[in-house]
């Protein structure tokens, strides 16, 4: 009886002063992530957490949610839930997700249970001390939307509705911004915020300048025929088909139109060698990849008509040191499509469509550079 008592008392101030070591593998760096009792589980604060797993958190206080960012996943919590999402499964930690005033507070058993299962090469749990990996961090954090066109530039004008290109990319860019920081964790940055001009140099100058990690262009089609409709995604390389060469040249015009004719022509042509070569060659094969899982999603999510996966030199995708895309979301020109593309909703559904392709691309190229 009075042992039991005894165990009982010293198991209460274990446990009232019971801490998370975590350890970083191959480093000196040791964290001590203090718990709290919530009716009489251990938590550990968020607040914590940041500095000790090199991990992102982030709060959607609308909708109760909490996004952590790990090892270039992400995991989805949910205010008074013990379920969180990761990957396409729910798991259940048995004990909810808190908040105190503005803090959340996760159940210990998260890091030393669940974290070592879902990374199995990467943490470790035993006697007390979590090891982790120590994370180097080449994943894509930065990415700049790049809406065309833009104050004196309208870009294509429809022909039923004359809505304007550069109202449309810029619509569906913000709205792409904001599921990208929500749901993402990561940084956005726009080339342009409103309906103004910037040239095409500086719109790549700004992603390099802010070192950006994808650079994605959003434009929408037009031809003198009503009929073509759908959607394509370029990468930049030298144009290969009559089709191609004949958008290249449409998104192309702006320097001649906009930018003082012949000569700043001259000026993107001559960065062909020095700038594209150094910059897109390395980046080609991500370019690829990023331009065809955009379309699937692209095309899946919205039933678009799929032109598929183009090359071709647009100067905007130029001297940009990053994989970088130029999406044609459907065209101005055909009266359908026009419709479309001024609807709200049909804008949310090529953000979200687009979100997922970039988010696919992102797990597969953050796994790869990595590990
Ligand atoms: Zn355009």
């Amino acid at each position: 009886m009075r042992t039991t008592f005894i165990t009982i008392l010293l198991l209460l101030i274990t446990i009232s002063l019971t801490a998370v070591n975590i350890e970083i593998r191959g480093t000196s760096e040791k964290h001590n992530v203090p718990e709290i009792q919530i009716d009489g589980i251990n938590y550990i604060s968020i607040k914590d957490l940041g500095p000790a797993l090199k991990c992102i958190s982030k709060q959607e206080r609308l909708d109760q949610r909490l996004y952590l960012h790990f090892f270039g996943e992400t995991f989805i919590f949910l205010e008074g839930s013990s379920y969180y999402s990761y990957k396409i499964d729910s798991y259940n930690m048995h004990f909810p997700l808190q908040r105190k005033e503005a803090n959340y507070y996760l159940p210990t058993v998260f890091l030393t249970e669940h974290l070592p299962l879902h990374f199995e090469q990467e943490a470790g749990y035993k006697r007390g001390v979590l090891s982790i990996k120590q994370p180097v961090d080449h994943s894509v954090q930065v990415i700049v939307l790049d809406p065309g066109h833009g104050g004196k530039d309208p870009g294509a004008v429809g022909k039923a509705l004359k809505i304007k290109e550069k109202d449309v990319n810029l619509a569906v860019a913000l709205k792409l911004k904001t599921l990208l920081e929500k749901e993402l964790g990561v940084k956005v940055l726009m080339t342009r915020p409103d309906d103004r001009f910037v040239s095409l140099q500086d719109r790549t100058r700004f992603a390099n300048e802010n070192k950006a990690n994808l650079f994605i262009s959003i434009h929408a089609n037009s031809s003198t025929n009503i009929s073509p409709r759908g959607a394509e995604t370029y990468y930049l390389a030298t144009a290969m088909t009559s089709d191609a060469r004949a958008v290249e040249a449409l998104e192309n015009k702006v320097v001649e139109l906009y930018e003082g004719g012949a000569s700043a022509r001259s000026k993107y042509d001559g960065l062909d060698f020095i700038l594209s070569d150094l910059s897109q060659t390395e980046h080609l094969q991500s370019s690829n990849e990023l331009a065809s899982s955009v379309q699937q999603n692209l095309i899946a999510g919205c039933q678009a008509y799929d032109r598929g996966v183009k090359q071709a030199n647009f100067y905007v995708l130029k001297g940009a040191f990053m994989p970088s895309i130029l999406i044609e979301l459907g065209f101005l020109s055909n009266p359908d499509e026009e419709r479309l593309l001024v609807n709200d909703d049909y804008q949310q559904r090529l953000a979200r469509t687009i979100f997922e392709g970039l988010k696919r691309f992102k797990y597969r190229y953050d796994r790869i550079r990595n590990t």
